[in-house]
């Protein structure tokens, strides 16, 4: 019942057609409908996590970090979760067309939006990724907002517990730059052999948890169900610094709910101290504000929403014509 109200207050599958100017090229349609989803969850490492937004020292890398709640916690920026999940849905969005290409998603993008989308230099802003994610194009004339919302995060656990570092227990993790390098970058050359290809870095435990919530504007069913599979594909490739061999994590979807959320991420960070979190919305006990009746889904309906991708995406095909 429920999951059918949630699909009922989805955006038609229309809105995702760009439109195409006389005598210009194609273009995402700006947003147009009020109606927003809440996607909730809880992130957990599964191994060892480098956020790192700044330049560190050349052969030292740390953690983000910063006081929250009276505790001082790693920070996972929005920024870098929303970069790594644009990523992994564009890997999945071409998969998907190439699916009903013959194989080849090239020329279904050459044929639907003008040019293959490539991020983040040559953005087409035309299609479904650039209008879920927003962005400018290469020559700086079109533009296009991002519908998917993301907010920073921080680590539930305080980080001497949580932390590699210095001060803690097992001290600064060491590394070999060279080789990261080279799994980073698979044509990079090795460079000579020496005290300086090692390097000193903190990271974040494995099963250190970090709630998260994302909003997506005027949501398509594609875009919800899309969503959900890139934020898998991103934890199976690693967020963070040296993300080819770090970084990966588990998620549990909490809830996908129509409306705003009535809570913040701090207010998560609290109920997980206090051990709660999953039953504030196993019980519906965080809400949810939307303008009609909110359709909230936990648990099973969440992964019956998440089997609707290749049906959404069939819609998406049709649409585009
Ligand atoms: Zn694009």
């Amino acid at each position: 019942m429920s999951l059918e109200l949630f699909i009922n207050q989805m955006a038609e599958m229309e809105s995702l057609v760009p439109r195409e100017p006389k005598g210009g090229r194609k273009v995402a349609q700006p947003t147009f409908t009020r109606q927003v989803v809440t996607v909730v969850g809880l992130k957990t490492t599964a191994a060892r996590f480098l956020p790192v937004s700044h330049e560190g020292h050349s052969n030292e890398t740390y953690v983000d970090k910063v006081e929250v709640l009276g505790k001082q916690r790693a920070e996972f920026i929005a920024r870098k979760l929303k970069g790594i999940e644009r990523r992994a849905h564009m890997a999945l969005f071409r998969e998907l067309a190439a699916r009903v290409n013959d194989g080849e998603w090239q020329p279904f993008f050459e044929e639907h939006f003008g040019t293959p989308c490539v991020i983040p230099d040559g953005l087409c802003i035309a299609c479904w990724n650039c209008s879920l994610f927003g962005g400018l194009d290469a020559a700086g004339q079109r533009a296009t907002f991002s519908r998917a919302r993301y907010f920073d995060t921080y680590s539930v656990e305080e980080t001497l517990a949580c932390v590699s570092m210095l001060e803690s227990e097992e001290g600064m993790g060491i590394g070999n730059q060279v080789y990261e390098d080279m799994v980073a970058n698979k044509e990079g050359k090795a460079r000579g052999r020496g005290s300086e290809t090692y390097h000193l870095y903190e990271y974040v435990k494995a099963g250190t948890h970090f709630p998260f919530i994302t909003l997506i504007e005027s949501p398509t069913l594609l875009d919800v169900t899309g969503y959900l599979h890139a934020v898998r594909r991103a934890d199976a490739h690693g967020y963070g610094k040296y993300s080819a061999n770090h970084g990966k994590f588990d998620t549990l979807f909490l809830a996908v709910a129509t409306g705003y959320p009535r809570f913040s991420v701090l207010d998560m960070l609290e109920w997980a101290e206090a051990g709660a979190l999953e039953t504030r919305f196993a019980n519906g006990e965080a809400q949810f504000d939307a303008l009609d009746e909110a359709a909230v889904l936990t648990g099973d309906g969440i992964d019956t929403l998440a089997d609707k991708l290749q049906e959404a995406f069939g819609e998406y095909v049709a649409a585009l014509g």
